[in-house]
């Protein structure tokens, strides 16, 4: 790709390209990295992608695509004990469904154990590492604080020989967990506390998901990223603002073993409104049964959004639109149901299905008659095609569309009132049955035979246009109905004593039966679809050959409004649009 077309591509629509593309420019301009540019998205398998790892995957394969570049998939897998392969088969899953493309790129840190031990032999040998036996505790007491300097280990000043000879007896097996561990001998002075001797190999008797029981010294996260990235040859290592200070002590670790050193660039992470995005708060989400698990559609975890039906184009367009700040900020949780909005909007067919129903019988309309109606499955894009949709004498229709005592200006139905059932017929009320408690239980109406396909026949005026199905050919259907999964603004924000779960919001999901219009029943487990009116739904896994399940993906309340000004047909949507239970 040329450069030119690489800065459009990367281009915010408002800010021109983002600091980073910028700075990947100015290092191909200035021919460094021979012009390279490779990437990695390194999460470490220890529980499910979020909507922030989207931002981070978006970013590094996207740069490498706009670069002509490669991007790696690399598990930072150092951590023996909280690591599992069901996290790694997700995160793949994850990343192949945002549309990162890692080819025969998969490596693991664990692949490099052998590679990274070598290394910190070769720091030992040039007295840059020593075997420390402080506990773990008094290895904390010794750093110092920010404020002040540490104290140096009394084991600090071994021998080289000495250093090597319990280095490979630690490897061997010879002590136990945290009876000594390797650090880097640097400065316990020095103001950045990250500086100071950080520990590089700790001892762990503990099963690997890749290395089984090869080791029981493990590197440490900080020695095995850079020089991960190193060994991969990374042109630009991105990552998250809070490894600004960790940058010191990549750069200490590359330079001293003189290996070759990638720019490491950092970035705000991403923080979203009414959501949690740290994997120890998720895991806790999970583990204590707040949700059903970790594709629970509430949860913002990728598969969760993939479950409520979040196309992946839709998440890719939230990544570009938050672009990229150096500074921490939070997004509002509407502008990701815009993006998904917006993208439902132009490829799902729209179809009718009735959440609350209320029975409606047609009295002029003969008993055992069924009309066919061939509707289109898009009001402006034929390219959906059509569908047969059956209207007979009893429908159901939805209890919101239908007022005893109507406000004013409210166009659907009411006792006398004239509407227009969708690409059917106009029907006009004649009179509202009530049950034992006073709610309607059934309303009788008339239609206008000459009111076919929904045309006036004089030219009449009827303002309102409800959805409807045929009650005898009605699906029933189990709805999902989801809202904030979080009652607050900032989950995280909790009163003394309390913690984030306080924040939890009640009602996120309500379930109700609803009615199907036939065709919705034939849709495959993950696809989309509007139901007319009412908002965006996906077809559930959880699905039975006997009953339909559906995700509210999201509701259409914009999209309406946008709607309601190109068409007089429309009125009144909103309070539909924003949920029917
Ligand atoms: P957590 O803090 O929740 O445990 P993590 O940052 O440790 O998450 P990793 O698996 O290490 O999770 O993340 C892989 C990559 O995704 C890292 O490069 C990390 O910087 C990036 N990442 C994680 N969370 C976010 C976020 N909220 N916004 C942007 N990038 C993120
Ligand atoms: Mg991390």
């Amino acid at each position: 790709m040329e450069e030119h077309e690489a800065a459009n591509n990367a281009a915010h629509p408002t800010t021109g390209p983002d600091f980073i593309r910028a700075r990947i420019m100015d290092d191909r301009a200035s021919g460094r990295f021979d012009g390279r540019v490779h990437t990695r998205f390194p999460p470490e398998p220890n529980g499910y992608l979020h909507l922030g790892h989207a931002k981070s995957i978006c970013l590094n394969f996207g740069v490498a695509r706009e670069f002509g570049g490669q991007c790696n998939l690399r598990f930072d897998d150092t951590n023996p004990t909280k690591e599992e392969t069901e996290y790694v088969e997700s995160i793949r899953e994850d990343v192949r469904w945002l549309g990162g493309e890692w080819e025969d790129r998969e490596f693991y840190a664990s692949d490099y154990f052998e590679q990274l031990y070598a290394y910190a032999e070769r720091l030992i040998q040039m007295g840059k590492a020593y075997v420390d036996d402080l506990s773990a505790e008094e290895i904390r007491e010794y750093r110092g604080t920010l404020t002040q300097p540490g104290r140096e280990s009394p084991w600090r000043n071994r021998s080289v020989e000495e250093n090597l000879d319990l280095f490979r007896r630690m490897r061997a097996g010879e002590f136990a967990d945290g009876e000594k561990v390797l650090r880097a001998k640097i400065d316990m002075s020095s103001p950045n506390v990250v500086m100071r001797d950080p520990t590089l190999y700790r001892i762990r008797h503990a099963e690997h998901h890749r290395t089984g029981n090869a080791w029981c010294i493990y590197p440490m996260y900080d020695y095995t990223h850079c020089l991960s990235d190193s060994i991969e040859g990374v042109t630009h290592s991105l990552c998250t603002l809070e490894f600004v200070n960790n940058r010191e002590l990549y750069d200490w670790v590359l330079d001293t073993l003189g290996v070759y050193h990638p720019q490491q660039i950092e970035f705000a992470r991403l923080n979203v409104t009414y959501t949690v995005l740290s994997k120890r708060k998720l895991i806790q989400l999970v583990r204590e049964g707040h949700v059903k698990g970790w594709d629970d559609p509430r949860m913002p975890t990728l598969c969760g959004l993939r479950r409520r039906g979040v196309p992946p184009e839709a998440l890719r367009e939230f990544c570009t639109r938050i672009g990229m700040a150096r500074a921490d900020s939070i997004v509002e949780y509407s502008m990701l149901e815009f993006c998904v909005r917006e993208w439902l909007n132009d490829h799902t067919p729209r179809l009718m299905a009735v959440l609350d129903p209320i029975k409606v019988v047609i009295e002029n309309y003969p008993e055992d008659q069924v009309e066919m109606f061939d509707m289109p499955c898009h009001p402006e894009e034929a390219s959906f095609g059509s569908r047969k949709v059956p209207f007979s004498r009893e429908l159901y229709i939805e209890r919101d569309d239908f007022r005893l005592e109507p406000p004013k200006k409210y166009h659907r139905l009411s006792p006398g009132a004239e509407v227009r059932l969708r690409y059917a017929y106009f029907i006009t009320c004649r009179e509202a049955v009530l049950d034992k408690t006073g709610r309607v239980s059934e309303l009788r109406c008339t239609y206008d035979p000459e009111s076919r396909g929904g045309q006036s026949p004089d030219g009449r005026k009827v303002k309102g246009t409800i959805h409807w199905v045929s009650a005898s050919h009605a699906v029933p259907a189990e709805i999902r109905l989801y809202g904030q999964l979080f009652a607050v603004e900032n989950p995280n924000d909790v009163s003394e004593g309390g913690t984030f779960l306080d924040n939890l919001n009640p009602d996120s999901l309500t379930v109700v039966r609803g009615m199907l219009e036939p065709a919705l029943a034939q849709l495959k487990s993950g696809d989309r679809v509007q139901f007319e009116r009412l908002g965006y739904f996906c077809k559930d896994s959880d699905s039975t050959e006997t009953l339909p399940v559906f995700n509210r993906t999201v509701t259409l309340r914009d999209t309406w409004a946008k709607l309601e000004k190109r068409s007089t047909q429309a009125s009144g949507h909103d309070l539909l649009a924003a949920g029917v239970a």
